[in-house]
């Protein structure tokens, strides 16, 4: 049984770089036989808390497709969700490493603690707080801080992304459990969780990977298993990862026993996957907030579609070893394997993203797209019969990237546009011609239109065809003038489609008022 989670602090919105870790997570479940996907908060640090991310996180999820199975707003077998309720497991466990010896409460004053800080930095040496371990510690009341009473050693797991790690012994430390305010560290918090909701497979950011030797050497005075786990014997194992039964009660939701009543030593460890970065298009540093690492809503907001989202963060650092690059959730879940992730960081092109919300655009059926767009048309849309918005999109469709220019491309059907000289100023061809020479061309234009009888796309293509001949002018000129004089918009639809579906008596009126 596949179990895995995403294990967002709720610290502020989502970006690409959470949903991509909740994605990989969220794949690996689903593709699993009866995978379970959980959602967990973690909310143990107090003064990073945003008020509303809890929301915020569950929407974003949500509004991608990222569905889970367990979670603070549904509930489930291992339950509670959210780690500020379930303060009572952290003291259990503790309470397990203090009655072993390996677990002390910390004495020093913050003062004692800076002086040792100090001290580290002028011999110019890492400060590790066992150096300072107090020989006899008071009782823990819970007021101190708890510390994990730590045995220097070194340690190799298994990354299915990074391989095959050995650790130093340098860094492992006395770090804190249990901090002075009640609440456990995420150190300690995750390792506890992680067993209680028998969470397989712990995929996360590259940032952990520092702390893997504290982490190992806290599962070991836990008593766990420390034999390296790979994704490839989970599977092949097919039963519950700590060996005990997994009922299934009427719906989805499996029956866990309580794993901390559990003998010791019985404990497998998870199987570890830590994310490359996401770097930005020139692939030199971390995504920052300009170059894309933005609320995922805001995507949404700005009109790309949750699928794009879907397969374009899939596909950052992930292939499945052909030069697709698109993918459709059933595609990933197929698909998506932790082995085929790269090691290096992943870069983040916002041109790709774009194209290929175009592709995703395409691909809707018009009713599809009708419903999408609900949000986005221009103000003066909002009158017009359903019947003509639905014209109108379909020959928008395909020059669609995001839903977001639907108005651009389409405002001039629902209302008369503002005239901008802009436009001829950045057409090289146009450029060229003097307004005399304009009027001209586009006096002939009217009066051969006045003399159509049918308006319809095809009639109109003829006639354009035919003006070119008379007027001796290339597409690019011809075609360009009355596509602005008509539309006085940097892109539109078709020019056939769209004078057809302005109508004659439009297309003449905004002809004449050049
Ligand atoms: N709460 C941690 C974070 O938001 C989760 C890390 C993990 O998945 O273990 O980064």
């Amino acid at each position: 049984m596949i179990r895995t989670r995403f294990a967002p602090s709720p610290t502020g919105f989502l970006h690409v770089g959470g949903i991509r870790t909740a994605l990989f997570a969220f794949l690996v479940a689903r593709q699993a036989a009866e995978g379970v996907f959980v959602l967990r908060l973690e909310d143990t640090d107090r003064k990073r808390l945003v008020p509303g991310s809890k929301e915020h996180l569950i929407a974003s999820l949500k509004t991608i497709g990222i569905d889970y199975d367990e979670g603070p707003d549904i509930g489930g077998p291992c339950g509670p969700y959210i780690q500020s309720e379930r303060l009572d497991r952290y003291r259990k466990w503790a309470q397990k490493l203090i009655d072993k010896g390996l677990a002390y409460a910390d004495p020093y004053t913050p003062e004692q603690m800076q002086a040792f800080r100090d001290e580290a930095q002028a011999n110019k040496k890492a400060f590790l707080y066992r150096n300072h371990r107090p020989e006899n510690p008071p009782a823990w009341d819970g007021t101190q801080p708890l510390r994990f009473k730590s045995t220097p050693k070194s340690y190799t797991y298994h990354d299915e992304v990074m391989g095959d790690i050995t650790t130093s012994s340098d860094v492992i430390d006395d770090i804190i459990l249990i901090k002075s305010d009640g609440y456990p560290t995420y150190n300690f918090a995750h390792i506890v969780d992680d067993a209680e909701m028998h969470i397989t497979h712990v995929i996360r950011g590259q940032e952990f990977i520092s702390s893997m030797p504290n982490f190992l050497a806290i599962y070991e005075a836990l008593g766990f298993d420390m034999t390296p786990r790979t994704a490839h014997k989970q599977t092949e194992q097919g039963k519950g990862r700590h060996g005990h039964t997994v009922a299934t009660l009427g719906g989805k939701a499996p029956v866990v026993n309580s794993l901390h009543d559990q003998a010791e030593g019985l404990l497998p460890l998870p199987v570890f996957a830590h994310m490359p970065h996401i770097m930005n298009e020139q692939g030199n540093k971390k995504l920052g907030k300009r170059d894309g690492a933005k609320d995922v809503l805001d995507y949404i907001r700005d009109g790309y579609l949750p699928e794009t989202l879907m397969s374009f963060i899939a596909t950052l650092g992930w292939n499945d070893g052909t030069e697709q690059e698109i993918f459709t959730k059933q595609e990933l879940i197929e698909k998506f394997s932790l082995n085929r992730i790269q090691r290096s960081g992943a870069r983040f092109d916002e041109k790709r993203l774009l194209w290929m919300n175009g592709h995703f655009i395409r691909e809707l059926s018009l009713e599809e797209l009708y419903d999408r767009v609900e949000f986005f048309w221009p103000e003066a849309a909002k009158k017009a019969p359903e019947s003509y918005r639905k014209q109108i999109l379909a020959l928008a469709q395909d020059r669609l990237k995001t839903l977001r220019d639907l108005p651009g491309l389409t405002g001039f059907f629902f209302e008369e546009p503002a005239r901008d000289d802009s436009l001829f100023a950045t057409n090289k061809q146009l450029k060229k011609l003097s307004p005399e020479e304009i009027s001209h061309l586009l006096e002939i234009v009217k009066t051969k239109f006045e003399s159509l009888e049918t308006w319809t796309p095809e009639s109109i293509q003829d006639c354009l065809n035919q003006l070119l001949e008379i007027t001796g002018q290339k597409p690019g000129i011809l075609f360009s003038l009355i596509r602005i004089v008509t539309t006085w918009a940097p892109f539109s639809p078709q020019l056939d489609d769209t004078l057809a579906l302005l109508g004659k008596e439009t297309t003449l009126r905004r002809l004449a008022t050049y």
